[in-house]
């Protein structure tokens, strides 16, 4: 019933390509979140699923039913289409109250009074405003409305949902506890989710599924684990990460079977499961590297150029090679004096090797 499937959707503002391409399936449960840097396109998307935009090529299918053919011109009335749009500019009708905003779609479905006041009520406890139900939007905040907006959304139960950046207005507390909300209504309701967003942590802590996007492409569909573990290509692997993962410049020399070996890291020979040679770029992250204070099997010598603590734990900059910089997420608090010397270590099953010319992973 509501999955929507997206065939080679293209679109296209004045001659500006906008979105190149486009094919991918949300599947009837998923909370699929569309990624990417400003201007990647994650909002046009959204806007030609639900009716707003019209793409010039392509075909879109919701449940059973094609919404829209771009061969042919067909476009099904966004009002059609079933779906529920909650935008970053909320979009509460100004003269009702907040509790009337979100009672407003029940009252079309002829619901008895009682019936919608437990709804109601419930949506509005869920997005913590209650408190301000007898007040107009122009009395609340930003981030009130988006609340009021997402309660309004959520009260009829909608098979789909679609959000715009929801909660871009909230203070960090707010947001975290609103995400968990929102994580919590998608597995009881079972509704699926197209949820918008450039925030990284968003889409890892409450997705099933992430498309991330750049410039206008669709660049990988994923589980968040897929893409953090994987990301596809070096603008994924630059994208995602919380402090951004390493990358380190190597040459790949394919020898007997699976061994890369490193001029820049001196010995140190990490296994690579294809036949690749040539030059590469390695992606680690930050927690995957243990500090050893002194000299282990395999590992790199470095200077430590900047120790950054960070409440529960320290961010600590390495250098080796001279120009090589990398970061390291150590748990807990380091005493590292400037310009000592460690030696890092981390499994070779957790390095990403990427062809240098095409930004492809590898491995
Ligand atoms: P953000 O995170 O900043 O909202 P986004 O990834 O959602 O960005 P879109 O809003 O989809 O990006 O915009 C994609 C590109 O299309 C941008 O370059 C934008 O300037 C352009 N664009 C969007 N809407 C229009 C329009 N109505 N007319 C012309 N260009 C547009």
């Amino acid at each position: 019933m509501s999955r929507i499937e997206l065939k080679n959707i293209n679109k296209y503002f004045d001659h500006n390509h906008i979105l190149k391409d486009i094919n991918f399936v949300i599947e009837e449960g998923d909370f699929m979140t569309l990624l990417g840097p400003s201007g990647c396109g994650k909002t046009t998307t959204l806007r030609v699923i639900t009716g707003l935009e019209n793409p010039e090529e392509g075909i879109i299918t919701i449940g059973e039913k094609e919404v829209v053919n771009g061969d042919n011109r067909f476009y099904a009335p966004a009002s059609k289409r079933g779906l529920n749009l909650v935008f970053q500019s909320y979009a509460l009708w100004p003269h009702m109250t907040v509790y009337e905003n979100v009672a407003f779609g029940l009252t079309l479905k002829k619901m008895s009074k009682q019936e919608i006041r437990t709804k109601v009520e419930s949506a509005l406890e869920k997005m913590r405003i209650h408190p301000y139900k007898d007040r107009y939007p122009s009395e609340l905040s930003g981030g009130q409305q988006q609340r009021v907006a997402i309660a309004r959304a959520i009260v009829t139960e909608p098979k789909i949902l679609l959000l715009d950046e929801p909660l871009s207005n909230l203070d960090a507390k707010l947001r975290l506890e609103m995400r968990a909300e929102l994580k919590r209504l998608h597995r009881e309701l079972n509704t699926t989710i197209i949820y918008v967003t450039h925030d990284q942590v968003e889409a890892l802590t409450m997705s099933t599924k992430i498309a991330v996007f750049f410039e206008g492409n669709l660049v990988q569909v994923d589980t968040p684990r897929g893409i953090y573990r994987h990301p596809a290509d070096l603008r994924v692997a630059d994208f995602i990460g919380n402090p951004t993962i390493n990358f380190v410049d190597a040459s790949c020399t394919y020898q007997g079977g699976c061994l890369l070996t490193d001029s820049s890291l001196g010995r140190v020979a990490i296994p690579c499961e294809t036949q690749h040679t040539g030059e590469v770029v390695l992606a680690i992250y930050p927690e995957d590297i243990t500090i050893n204070s002194e000299q282990v099997q395999d590992a790199i010598r470095c200077s430590v150029s900047s120790v950054l603590p960070a409440g529960s734990e320290t961010l600590v900059q390495l250098t080796f090679d001279d120009t090589t910089t990398v970061l390291v997420k150590y748990m807990g608090e380091t005493d590292y004096e400037i310009g000592s010397h460690v030696w890092i270590t981390f499994p070779k099953e957790k390095v990403n090797v990427y062809d240098k010319a095409s930004q492809q992973l590898i491995t």
